[in-house]
């Protein structure tokens, strides 16, 4: 009898395990629809994603794309909704071609094309020839470009932070000083502005950063705008803000300059998606009927 019922736990114990399994599986396979406002976009391109579940089993936790898990956050800020959204910025250097954004066993596909970046060809004296940081600088720019705060802050389309036209675009490769640097892209857009004019928050946000004499990025700050974007400003020749003080769009940040890496003064303006730089470019068009902002509704 002792070994009947050794056999019996043996047998019957991993099927009631597996009736347990397969009951939980199909209580959280809930059916998530997934969208994206642009299923073919380009490289260096923000996107977003809209998770819409029956409301069986709340909130898909996250999205994986590309190695990479997001956040995803109630649409309109209300935890009651059945929308979750996360941005998806494409990376610039991701090889083109089919992808998966994945929720559990849900998946929306996209076709990454490439971005058409073009070449640029940069003169700088032998000492800024280098990516040299200063202590702290990596560490500083790595935190400030990995935060994810809950709350969007922004409406709609970015504010211009440099009235000067542009210069160098988002994506650019370079050659600098007639070498061509192997993994590099332009991770921002230039703007052609005179030393001390007014650099202004693009959006609504929260200073994250503030470096100072670095290196690479000499004065600069960052600004955290929620839900995993962040935006930073490089070169300045001043910085007028705090770390943790609140700016609303358009509000001055401090002055352009040359400090750090710069062959001479302009804006650096990078914008990062979830820790990935994206072209900041769609995010300040006006109209532009293809940027995903414009078709966003404004979300608390
Ligand atoms: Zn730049």
């Amino acid at each position: 009898m002792i070994i009947a019922r050794n056999l019996l736990e043996r047998f019957v114990a991993p099927i009631i395990f597996l009736v347990a399994i397969s009951s939980s599986i199909a209580q959280s396979a809930q059916s998530t629809e997934l969208s994206v406002t642009n299923a073919a976009p380009a490289q260096g391109e923000t996107i977003e994603l809209t998770a819409t579940t029956d409301g069986s089993a709340g909130a898909p936790p996250s999205v994986t794309f590309n190695k990479q898990t997001y956040k995803l956050f109630p649409r309109g800020g209300s935890a009651d909704s059945n929308k979750y959204v996360a941005l998806l910025a494409i990376p610039a250097d991701i090889k083109p071609g089919k992808y998966q954004v994945l929720a559990g066993s849900d998946r929306v596909d996209l076709t990454v094309k490439a971005g058409k970046f073009p070449i640029q060809y940069l003169t700088l004296p032998k000492s800024k020839d280098n990516f040299l940081m200063s202590p702290g600088e990596e560490e500083g720019i790595a935190a400030a470009k990995a935060t994810v705060s809950d709350k969007r802050m922004w409406t709609g389309v970015f504010t211009v932070p440099s009235k000067y036209a542009t210069s160098s675009k988002f994506g650019m490769k370079r050659v600098v000083n007639g070498k061509l640097l192997d993994d590099y892209f332009h991770s921002g857009l230039d703007f052609r502005a005179p030393a001390g004019t007014p650099i202004v928050s693009c959006a609504p946000g929260k200073v994250v950063l503030v470096g100072l004499k670095w290196r690479l990025h000499g004065n600069c700050v960052a600004v955290d705008h929620g839900q995993g974007v962040i935006s930073i400003y490089i070169h300045m020749t001043s910085v007028g803000v705090k770390v943790g003080q609140d700016v609303e769009a358009g509000q001055k940040l401090g002055t352009v300059g040359s400090t750090g890496r710069a062959s001479g003064p302009h804006l650096h303006w990078s914008l990062y998606v979830n820790n990935v730089a994206t072209n900041p470019q769609p995010w300040i068009a006006v109209p532009n009927s293809k940027a995903w902002l414009a078709k966003t509704s404004a979300a608390e």
